[in-house]
């Protein structure tokens, strides 16, 4: 999608180094980190928000989830703990529109929410 920054991150337009990827999903360190670890993890599709998701991305959705799953255990935060965000549409200050998670971890989070 042009002017998706992430769609460019994806491209390699925008250069990013990838702590993960395969063919459905990539995966770089935020560049305002709120947290010692604070990963986003994204599909190579663009889908614009979580209302977006459609069935046929069923498979993808689910692929998302276990990918972040296997991140936050490379990152060694299975045992401390961490947090999986996702925000949708403006209320919840989503700034690109392009589906994502954030992986939070690396310190206690309280309230702390993104
Ligand atoms: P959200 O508010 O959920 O849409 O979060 C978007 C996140 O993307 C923010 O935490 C930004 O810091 C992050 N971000 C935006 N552009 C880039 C970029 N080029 N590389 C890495 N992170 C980015």
């Amino acid at each position: 999608m042009k002017n998706c920054v992430f769609c460019k991150i994806v491209s390699g337009e925008i250069t990013s180094e990838f702590v993960y990827e395969d063919d459905r999903v990539v995966a770089f360190y935020d560049r305002a980190p709120l947290t010692p670890i604070h990963i986003l993890i994204i599909p190579r599709l663009h889908i614009p928000t979580f209302n977006d998701l459609q069935i046929e991305h069923k498979e993808l959705a689910g692929h998302l989830l276990l990918v972040s799953q296997e991140i936050a255990r490379q990152n060694y935060l299975q045992d401390k703990g961490y947090r999986l965000v996702m925000n949708c549409g403006r209320d919840a200050g989503q700034e690109v529109n392009h589906l994502h998670f954030h992986l939070l971890g690396g310190q206690p989070l309280g309230e702390l929410v993104r």
